[in-house]
């Protein structure tokens, strides 16, 4: 199995050699066709399985036949957990997406700094990687707008409801669109997450690693 078997074009190809990457990972090999496809994925996968670059390769694929969204209006939502998380996942967005024909900008936004930086950093954004409490933050500001959100992902699910970001989860979940591509991703398999997938998810595309 190779990269190009996946359904990417030459630049995202291009991209994948440039990191050496030289065959994709089991989670890569079914994640990535299935999110070309538009399809909501669940993802039983940790952290060094790939599963980064296994939602990464696919959504910039799809951004790259997409017009510029409008100012302020996000197109892809990544909510994380912690602040590492969201500097890891906008790290491979901009890593990948170096040196592809259509530009993509992505932007991590994480409390526990001052919030004025990221508010004008918010400009041009397309694929936002956010904590939920700064994003509620940045929400009541109307420093960013997720009305026209056409995939979100929820990366290490399990581990923001462990942390108790549940409400606001559900608070920013309230404010997309109903007709979206969702993508989750959790370490394990609890009754809460069951309950999010049940509610969030739509016959989702299952890789249990
Ligand atoms: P993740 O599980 O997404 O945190 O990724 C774990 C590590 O695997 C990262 O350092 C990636 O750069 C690396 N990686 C991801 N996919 C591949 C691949 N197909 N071949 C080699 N390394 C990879």
């Amino acid at each position: 199995m190779s990269f190009s078997a996946l359904g990417l074009s030459a630049p995202l190809l291009k991209a994948v050699a440039e990191q050496s990457y030289s065959k994709p990972y089991p989670i890569q090999q079914e994640a990535i066709p299935a999110i070309l496809k538009g399809k909501d994925v669940l993802g039983i996968a940790k952290t060094g399985s790939g599963k980064t670059a296994g939602f990464v390769l696919p959504l910039l694929e799809r951004l790259q036949s997409k017009q510029q969204s409008r100012n302020r209006y996000i197109n892809t939502l990544v909510l994380v957990p912690t602040r590492e998380l969201a500097v890891q996942v906008a790290d491979v967005f901009k890593m990948l997406g170096a040196s592809l024909p259509r530009k993509v900008k992505t932007l991590a936004v994480y409390g526990g700094v001052s919030v004025n930086p990221q508010m004008m950093a918010l400009s041009g954004t397309e694929v936002l990687v956010a904590t939920p409490g700064r994003l509620l933050d940045l929400l009541s500001s109307k420093s960013v707008h997720l009305s026209e959100v056409e995939t979100l992902v929820l990366d290490e699910a399990d581990k923001m409801l462990n942390l108790g970001f549940e409400e606001e989860m559900n608070r920013i979940l309230g404010l997309l669109p109903r007709q979206r591509q969702n993508i989750l991703f959790s370490a394990t398999l609890g009754n809460d997450i069951e309950q999010l997938i049940k509610a969030q998810l739509h016959d989702p595309v299952r890789i249990e690693i």
